[in-house]
């Protein structure tokens, strides 16, 4: 059980799929910490999700289990990856879900990198 609460770590995920190579990405960058690639259904101009290499569902569960080693060098990729994107001037948009409320999709914690617009409110004013 990971600390979050959610189920097992499932290896069989999507992003742990990309992380082995056995579906293809459109690769932003790579280091021994962090992958980043395009979302497959961008909602922005700019839209690439920023994976640790480890196993784990969610950000609490990564910043509880994860050595610090790899959660420095995950963050240290996420700020690296928006300023070769060339983010930094009008700004960007970071964003992790968890579980049902948040429309969790795949249980492999990744950071969503949103930028290339005028973002809007940090969260749709109607409930769903
Ligand atoms: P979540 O809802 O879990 O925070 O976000 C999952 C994201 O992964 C979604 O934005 C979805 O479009 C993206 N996604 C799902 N499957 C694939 C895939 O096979 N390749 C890529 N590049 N993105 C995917």
């Amino acid at each position: 059980m990971s600390v979050s609460g959610k189920p097992p770590y499932d290896p069989g995920n999507i992003f742990a799929r990309i992380l082995r190579g056995e579906i293809p990405c459109k690769k932003v960058s790579e280091d021994e910490h962090a992958l980043a690639f395009h979302d497959i259904a961008p909602q922005a101009p700019v839209h690439v999700l920023v994976i640790p290499k480890g196993p784990y569902v969610s950000a609490a569960d990564f910043h509880a289990e994860a050595p610090a080693e790899a959660i420095a060098g995950f963050w240290r990729a996420v700020g690296r990856v928006a300023r070769e994107l060339g983010l930094e001037e009008h700004g960007y948009r970071l964003l992790s879900n968890m579980g049902e409320d948040a429309g969790q999709e795949v249980g492999h914690f990744h950071v969503h990198l949103f930028g290339g617009r005028r973002l809007g409110r940090m969260v749709p004013q109607t409930r769903e």
